[in-house]
Protein backbone atom coordinates (compact mmCIF):
# COMPACT_ATOMS: atom_id res chain seq x y z
CA UNK A 1 0.00 0.00 0.00
CA UNK A 2 1.24 2.76 -1.04
CA UNK A 3 -0.34 6.68 -0.01
CA UNK A 4 0.83 10.58 0.11
CA UNK A 5 -0.97 12.68 2.85
CA UNK A 6 -1.83 15.85 1.40
CA UNK A 7 -2.60 17.83 4.55
CA UNK A 8 -0.57 16.93 7.91
CA UNK A 9 1.00 19.58 10.17
CA UNK A 10 3.89 17.97 10.72
CA UNK A 11 5.31 20.57 12.65
CA UNK A 12 3.49 19.78 15.50
CA UNK A 13 4.10 15.60 15.41
CA UNK A 14 6.75 13.81 16.76
CA UNK A 15 9.16 11.50 15.71
CA UNK A 16 7.05 8.72 15.91
CA UNK A 17 4.78 9.59 13.87
CA UNK A 18 6.87 10.14 11.19
CA UNK A 19 8.52 6.58 11.81
CA UNK A 20 4.55 5.34 11.43
CA UNK A 21 3.42 7.04 8.55
CA UNK A 22 6.37 5.94 6.75
CA UNK A 23 6.03 2.35 7.55
CA UNK A 24 2.26 2.32 6.44
CA UNK A 25 3.39 3.68 2.94
CA UNK A 26 3.57 7.23 3.14
CA UNK A 27 5.54 8.42 0.18
CA UNK A 28 5.45 11.90 0.46
CA UNK A 29 3.52 14.60 2.90
CA UNK A 30 2.32 17.93 2.53
CA UNK A 31 2.05 20.75 5.36
CA UNK A 32 -0.22 23.57 4.55
CA UNK A 33 0.31 26.61 7.17
CA UNK A 34 -1.80 26.58 10.08
CA UNK A 35 -2.67 28.34 13.27
CA UNK A 36 -0.24 27.40 15.91
CA UNK A 37 -2.98 26.97 18.66
CA UNK A 38 -2.63 30.42 20.06
CA UNK A 39 -2.30 33.94 18.43
CA UNK A 40 1.18 34.52 17.12
CA UNK A 41 2.73 37.63 18.51
CA UNK A 42 3.51 39.47 15.29
CA UNK A 43 4.60 39.20 11.20
CA UNK A 44 8.20 38.00 12.54
CA UNK A 45 6.66 34.74 14.11
CA UNK A 46 4.66 34.20 10.83
CA UNK A 47 8.51 34.88 8.86
CA UNK A 48 9.70 32.27 11.59
CA UNK A 49 7.22 29.95 10.92
CA UNK A 50 7.35 29.68 7.09
CA UNK A 51 10.78 28.96 7.50
CA UNK A 52 10.21 26.07 9.69
CA UNK A 53 7.73 24.67 6.89
CA UNK A 54 10.04 25.70 4.18
CA UNK A 55 13.63 24.85 5.63
CA UNK A 56 13.36 22.64 9.00
CA UNK A 57 10.42 20.46 9.17
CA UNK A 58 11.43 19.12 5.32
CA UNK A 59 14.88 18.21 7.16
CA UNK A 60 13.39 16.39 9.76
CA UNK A 61 10.97 14.70 7.17
CA UNK A 62 14.25 13.57 5.10
CA UNK A 63 15.38 11.76 8.13
CA UNK A 64 12.79 9.34 7.56
CA UNK A 65 13.33 9.39 3.60
CA UNK A 66 10.19 10.76 3.69
CA UNK A 67 9.89 14.17 0.57
CA UNK A 68 7.91 16.96 2.11
CA UNK A 69 6.04 19.70 0.57
CA UNK A 70 4.62 22.77 2.07
CA UNK A 71 1.78 25.99 1.55
CA UNK A 72 2.36 29.21 2.88
CA UNK A 73 -0.78 31.75 3.64
CA UNK A 74 -2.04 33.53 7.00
CA UNK A 75 -5.27 30.78 8.33
CA UNK A 76 -9.13 32.45 8.36
CA UNK A 77 -8.18 31.79 12.12
CA UNK A 78 -5.65 35.02 11.77
CA UNK A 79 -7.64 37.17 9.74
CA UNK A 80 -9.61 38.84 12.23
CA UNK A 81 -6.08 41.39 12.95
CA UNK A 82 -6.37 43.15 9.40
CA UNK A 83 -3.28 45.22 9.74
CA UNK A 84 -1.26 41.79 11.20
CA UNK A 85 -3.14 40.31 8.00
CA UNK A 86 -1.88 43.09 5.73
CA UNK A 87 1.94 42.65 6.86
CA UNK A 88 2.05 38.84 6.91
CA UNK A 89 0.71 39.17 3.07
CA UNK A 90 3.60 41.09 2.10
CA UNK A 91 6.02 38.46 3.08
CA UNK A 92 4.06 35.34 1.61
CA UNK A 93 5.94 36.31 -1.65
CA UNK A 94 9.13 35.55 -0.28
CA UNK A 95 8.48 31.92 0.72
CA UNK A 96 6.59 30.90 -2.54
CA UNK A 97 9.48 30.50 -4.66
CA UNK A 98 11.12 27.93 -1.91
CA UNK A 99 11.86 24.20 -3.66
CA UNK A 100 9.10 22.67 -1.51
CA UNK A 101 6.12 24.86 -1.73
CA UNK A 102 3.21 24.23 -3.67
CA UNK A 103 1.17 27.53 -3.42
CA UNK A 104 -1.13 29.40 -1.37
CA UNK A 105 -3.02 27.32 1.68
CA UNK A 106 -4.67 26.41 3.89
CA UNK A 107 -6.46 29.65 3.43
CA UNK A 108 -10.37 29.48 3.65
CA UNK A 109 -13.18 30.62 6.36
CA UNK A 110 -13.70 30.11 10.09
CA UNK A 111 -16.46 32.13 11.32
CA UNK A 112 -17.22 33.25 7.71
CA UNK A 113 -16.79 36.96 8.88
CA UNK A 114 -16.19 39.78 6.91
CA UNK A 115 -12.46 40.50 8.14
CA UNK A 116 -12.09 36.50 6.70
CA UNK A 117 -13.49 37.42 3.68
CA UNK A 118 -11.10 40.40 3.14
CA UNK A 119 -8.40 38.16 3.91
CA UNK A 120 -9.70 35.37 1.35
CA UNK A 121 -9.96 37.54 -1.34
CA UNK A 122 -6.28 39.21 -1.12
CA UNK A 123 -4.83 35.29 -0.76
CA UNK A 124 -6.65 34.35 -4.00
CA UNK A 125 -5.42 37.67 -5.66
CA UNK A 126 -1.94 36.85 -4.78
CA UNK A 127 -2.18 32.97 -6.08
CA UNK A 128 -3.04 34.69 -9.39
CA UNK A 129 -0.93 37.32 -8.98
CA UNK A 130 2.09 34.45 -8.43
CA UNK A 131 0.01 31.68 -10.74
CA UNK A 132 0.32 29.62 -7.67
CA UNK A 133 -2.07 26.33 -6.53
CA UNK A 134 -4.63 27.11 -3.60
CA UNK A 135 -5.79 24.56 -0.77
CA UNK A 136 -8.35 25.99 0.96
CA UNK A 137 -9.81 25.20 4.68
CA UNK A 138 -13.76 25.19 4.68
CA UNK A 139 -15.95 26.22 8.25
CA UNK A 140 -16.72 23.45 10.37
CA UNK A 141 -20.55 22.28 11.17
CA UNK A 142 -23.28 24.66 11.07
CA UNK A 143 -21.54 27.62 8.67
CA UNK A 144 -19.74 24.81 6.27
CA UNK A 145 -22.53 25.18 3.97
CA UNK A 146 -22.96 28.86 4.02
CA UNK A 147 -18.96 29.07 4.16
CA UNK A 148 -18.47 27.00 1.20
CA UNK A 149 -20.60 28.86 -0.79
CA UNK A 150 -18.91 32.06 0.12
CA UNK A 151 -15.54 30.48 -0.78
CA UNK A 152 -16.75 29.17 -4.07
CA UNK A 153 -17.57 32.92 -5.26
CA UNK A 154 -14.75 34.19 -4.26
CA UNK A 155 -12.56 32.03 -6.03
CA UNK A 156 -15.06 32.65 -9.09
CA UNK A 157 -14.86 36.10 -8.84
CA UNK A 158 -10.91 36.46 -9.66
CA UNK A 159 -10.90 35.67 -13.75
CA UNK A 160 -7.37 34.23 -13.43
CA UNK A 161 -7.99 31.58 -10.95
CA UNK A 162 -8.88 28.00 -12.56
CA UNK A 163 -10.95 25.42 -10.48
CA UNK A 164 -8.89 22.44 -11.36
CA UNK A 165 -6.02 24.32 -9.54
CA UNK A 166 -7.74 24.79 -6.28
CA UNK A 167 -8.74 22.00 -3.54
CA UNK A 168 -11.42 22.54 -0.95
CA UNK A 169 -10.75 20.70 2.06
CA UNK A 170 -13.28 19.18 4.87
CA UNK A 171 -16.06 18.82 2.25
CA UNK A 172 -18.82 16.59 3.51
CA UNK A 173 -21.79 15.28 2.13
CA UNK A 174 -23.84 18.49 1.51
CA UNK A 175 -21.07 20.64 0.27
CA UNK A 176 -19.09 17.78 -2.01
CA UNK A 177 -21.16 18.00 -4.71
CA UNK A 178 -21.24 21.80 -5.15
CA UNK A 179 -17.49 21.40 -5.07
CA UNK A 180 -17.24 19.01 -8.00
CA UNK A 181 -19.48 20.29 -10.25
CA UNK A 182 -18.16 23.30 -10.17
CA UNK A 183 -14.95 22.00 -11.47
CA UNK A 184 -12.74 22.26 -8.38
CA UNK A 185 -11.11 19.53 -6.01
CA UNK A 186 -12.58 17.69 -3.13
CA UNK A 187 -10.82 17.15 0.27
CA UNK A 188 -11.92 14.71 2.69
CA UNK A 189 -10.64 15.39 6.04
CA UNK A 190 -10.33 12.23 8.29
CA UNK A 191 -11.40 12.84 12.40
CA UNK A 192 -11.25 10.29 14.74
CA UNK A 193 -14.22 10.96 16.60
CA UNK A 194 -16.28 13.80 15.14
CA UNK A 195 -16.82 15.06 11.51
CA UNK A 196 -15.92 12.70 8.58
CA UNK A 197 -15.10 9.51 9.64
CA UNK A 198 -13.58 7.00 7.17
CA UNK A 199 -16.72 5.29 7.06
CA UNK A 200 -18.56 8.68 5.41
CA UNK A 201 -15.48 9.06 3.14
CA UNK A 202 -15.84 5.92 1.57
CA UNK A 203 -19.49 6.38 1.45
CA UNK A 204 -18.89 9.54 -0.67
CA UNK A 205 -16.44 7.66 -2.66
CA UNK A 206 -18.92 5.17 -3.44
CA UNK A 207 -21.35 7.64 -4.41
CA UNK A 208 -19.76 10.30 -6.44
CA UNK A 209 -17.00 8.59 -7.82
CA UNK A 210 -13.51 8.92 -7.36
CA UNK A 211 -12.41 11.84 -10.09
CA UNK A 212 -10.55 15.08 -8.52
CA UNK A 213 -10.68 13.56 -4.64
CA UNK A 214 -8.63 13.18 -2.11
CA UNK A 215 -8.62 12.01 1.47
CA UNK A 216 -6.25 13.29 4.35
CA UNK A 217 -5.72 13.14 7.99
CA UNK A 218 -4.88 16.91 8.74
CA UNK A 219 -3.30 15.66 11.37
CA UNK A 220 -2.15 18.68 13.73
CA UNK A 221 -1.71 19.61 17.64
CA UNK A 222 -5.41 18.31 18.70
CA UNK A 223 -6.76 15.01 18.77
CA UNK A 224 -6.21 13.66 15.23
CA UNK A 225 -4.47 10.58 13.56
CA UNK A 226 -1.46 10.97 11.46
CA UNK A 227 -2.48 7.25 9.71
CA UNK A 228 -6.01 8.53 9.19
CA UNK A 229 -5.40 7.84 5.31
CA UNK A 230 -4.17 3.97 5.54
CA UNK A 231 -7.17 3.47 7.87
CA UNK A 232 -9.47 4.45 5.95
CA UNK A 233 -7.53 2.42 3.08
CA UNK A 234 -8.52 -0.31 5.20
CA UNK A 235 -11.80 0.77 5.34
CA UNK A 236 -11.88 0.15 1.08
CA UNK A 237 -10.21 -3.04 0.95
CA UNK A 238 -12.42 -4.12 3.86
CA UNK A 239 -15.45 -3.40 1.15
CA UNK A 240 -14.24 -5.15 -1.56
CA UNK A 241 -12.33 -2.05 -3.82
CA UNK A 242 -9.78 -3.53 -5.68
CA UNK A 243 -6.18 -1.99 -5.29
CA UNK A 244 -6.35 -0.22 -8.02
CA UNK A 245 -9.27 1.93 -7.19
CA UNK A 246 -7.75 2.37 -3.49
CA UNK A 247 -4.38 3.48 -5.34
CA UNK A 248 -5.84 6.06 -7.50
CA UNK A 249 -7.79 7.94 -4.08
CA UNK A 250 -4.82 7.70 -2.04
CA UNK A 251 -1.93 8.07 -4.13
CA UNK A 252 -2.37 8.80 -8.07
CA UNK A 253 -5.30 11.54 -7.14
CA UNK A 254 -3.30 13.75 -4.93
CA UNK A 255 0.04 12.82 -7.49
CA UNK A 256 -2.03 14.52 -9.74
CA UNK A 257 -3.29 17.86 -8.34
CA UNK A 258 -0.08 18.70 -7.22
CA UNK A 259 1.69 17.90 -10.18
CA UNK A 260 0.41 21.08 -11.98
CA UNK A 261 3.16 22.72 -9.42
CA UNK A 262 6.36 22.10 -11.17
CA UNK A 263 8.29 21.85 -7.80
CA UNK A 264 6.35 18.45 -6.89
CA UNK A 265 8.12 15.85 -7.85
CA UNK A 266 6.02 12.10 -8.02
CA UNK A 267 7.00 9.61 -5.47
CA UNK A 268 8.91 6.70 -6.99
ZN1 LIG B 1 -5.20 21.91 8.26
Amino acid sequence: MRYIEPHGHMVSRTTDDYQAMVTSGCAAVCEPAFWAGFDRGGPESFRDYFSQLTEHEPRRAAKFGLPHYSWICLNPKEAEDLGLAREVLTIIPEFLDRPNVLGVGEIGLNKNSRNELQVLERHIELAAEHDQLILVHTPHLEDKRKGTRLILDALAAESRIRPERCIIDHVEEHTIRMVLDEGYWAGMTLYPESKCSAARAVDMLEIYGTERIWMNSACDWGVSVPKAVPYAMLEMRLRGHDPDWIDRVAFRNPSAFMSQCSRFRIPE
